[in-house]
């Protein structure tokens, strides 16, 4: 299991001390910005300056771009995403203070492993994993979805029932909701039930709050 550290996965960062986050194709290096990180003014934003003089400099939103460089392996992620110069505190001692960029990274491409995968991992399951790391910047709500579908296909993978049978061959047989599988599952001595509960509680709030 990757070791995770969070701070590498805060939502927004100072554009002097970005994180070195792992490099999950070596798993040996991590990436640095190599070149200029590029930021503009958004146009919207400049259109109401013209209209609002009174707007201080310091509310332009803008928008940047950089390129990551694994130091080991020399892999390329590009990053995306919105930026805005915020004031620096002064020390006690009079240093500091100042403006500096922060930015808010909105997509990795290709993304970073926040996750990482057993080599024997299925592929369906992989995909999921994966297609959440692409959206956790830019939507948690959707990357918190694809994390229940991959529980989802976790099961399928596992041979898990999707539905009961019908009972002396009458009626009808009924679909297993997620909570149903994930108890059938549970029975099994090689389940974490509990992981499993927490991945699908997270899709299910996922799906009625914007988060
Ligand atoms: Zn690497």
């Amino acid at each position: 299991m990757l070791h995770l550290n969070r701070n590498q996965f805060r939502t927004s960062f100072s554009s002097e001390n970005l994180p070195h986050w792992s490099c999950t194709w070596c798993a040996q290096g991590t990436f640095k910005v190599v070149g200029d990180i590029v930021s503009v003014d958004c146009a919207a934003t400049l259109s109401d300056l013209q209209k609002y003089s009174d707007l201080p400099w310091e509310a332009h939103s803008q928008r940047f771009s950089c390129r990551l460089e694994c130091g080991h392996c020399k892999e390329t992620v590009f990053v995306v995403g919105d930026a805005s110069i915020e004031a620096q505190l002064e020390e006690h001692d009079g240093s500091g203070g100042g403006y500096y960029l922060r930015l808010t990274p909105t997509f990795f491409e290709p993304p970073l492993g926040i996750v990482s995968l057993p080599v024997n991992c299925p592929d369906k399951v992989a995909h999921a994993v994966i297609d959440a790391c692409r959206f956790y910047w830019s939507s948690p709500s959707i990357a918190a979805s694809l994390l229940r579908k991959s529980l989802e296909r976790l099961l399928d993978a596992e041979g898990v029932a999707v539905a009961v049978d019908k009972i002396d061959g009458k009626g009808k047989g009924s679909r297993l909701n997620l909570h149903q599988r994930i108890e059938l599952f549970a029975q099994t001595p090689k389940c974490d039930v509990d992981l499993l509960k927490a991945l699908r509680l997270l899709g299910n709030v996922s799906s009625v709050l914007r988060l």
